[in-house]
């Protein structure tokens, strides 16, 4: 980076609601509960928090079956299918639900389209464990479309009874873009009544493209297996500015700064705040550093924490 180099800084970046409502969980839980307490999968997807939670003796496990009878069970922010509460009756467990309310809110429009008889296109990435869980809700119904290629061939039982839901952190113009072939192939296609991709995957992705048009390079806070982070980096690439993800300041390779006098810095919805904080300070110990900050969305949504806890 050359001396006087300048930061520009993204608004908004880093936690969601949907976020800190599961780690406030979680803190709650360990808080409340006199045995350990379980927690299902990462509770958001970034190794820090994962690690932070950990550390304050939450004990993560991939399935149910590895939670003892009768214990605390969080499920994570991503969502179930009703399979896993299932199992989690069953083994007498005490769950406390940290779905996020928006990708509730998809899980109750996949069961009322497939209650219906319609077959569900489910706009997303099919590996993904909010789509894992998502499609789970009606799994003879809902067909995962990943692209607009799969959207012109994907055939479903009865082309007049079909609908469309969408992961909640797609990038939002090429989610769209599946979502018009569907609609030119599909005229009697039923929408979402209210956007499923959420309001901080769109907020964030507009900011990053702001500030990747005014830099020269784009480096995003986030984990590898974070679905919103990840986008982040694609939409900055799609402006022409080189883009790269960094689980934290430790990851940045300095021969990106090379050359690069105005550096945009975001962080996906799964990144804490501190992060972002130690990456400016490091880039700021190369040399002196104008910080700008950018955009103007304002975010006030806030989700109660669960009726559990
Ligand atoms: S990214 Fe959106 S859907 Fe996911 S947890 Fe955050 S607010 Fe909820």
């Amino acid at each position: 980076m050359p001396a006087g180099g300048t930061v520009m800084l993204a608004h908004p970046h880093g936690f969601c609601a949907g976020v800190e409502r599961a780690i406030g969980v979680v803190e709650r839980a360990l808080e409340a509960s006199r045995g350990p307490v379980y927690v299902r999968r990462q509770i958001v997807h970034n190794a820090h928090v994962v690690a932070d939670l950990e550390a304050r003796g939450a004990v993560f496990v991939q399935e149910v079956a590895e939670v003892p009878e009768r214990s605390t069970l969080v499920l994570a922010a991503h969502g179930v299918a009703p399979r896993v509460r299932e199992d989690a009756a069953r083994r007498g467990l005490a769950v406390v639900d940290a779905t996020c309310p928006l990708v509730a809110k998809v899980h109750s429009e996949v069961r009322r389209y497939a209650g219906r008889g319609d077959t569900v296109f489910l706009i997303g990435h099919a590996d993904h464990e909010e789509v894992v869980g998502t499609r789970g809700e009606a799994p003879e119904r809902v067909v995962v479309v990943e692209d607009a290629a799969h959207a012109e061939r994907v055939q479903p039982a009865d082309p007049d009874r079909v609908a469309y839901v969408m992961q909640t952190t797609l990038a939002v113009e090429e989610a769209e873009q599946v979502a018009a072939v569907l609609r030119r192939r599909f005229p009697a296609l039923s929408a979402p009544r209210s956007d499923d991709i959420c309001y901080a995957t769109t907020n964030r992705q507009r900011a990053v493209r702001e500030i990747a048009a005014a830099s020269d390079l784009v480096l995003v806070v986030g984990s590898a297996n974070s679905s919103n982070s990840l986008r982040l980096v694609e939409v900055a690439e799609r402006e022409g500015t080189p883009a790269h993800l960094v689980e934290d300041a430790s990851a940045v390779d300095l021969r990106w700064l090379a050359g690069a006098a105005r550096i945009g810095i975001t962080a996906g919805a799964s990144a804490p705040p501190s992060l972002v904080d130690d990456l400016v300070a490091a880039l700021g110990g190369l040399g002196p550093l104008t910080v700008h900050s950018t955009g103007s969305a304002v975010e006030d949504v806030r989700f109660a924490l669960p009726k559990e806890i």
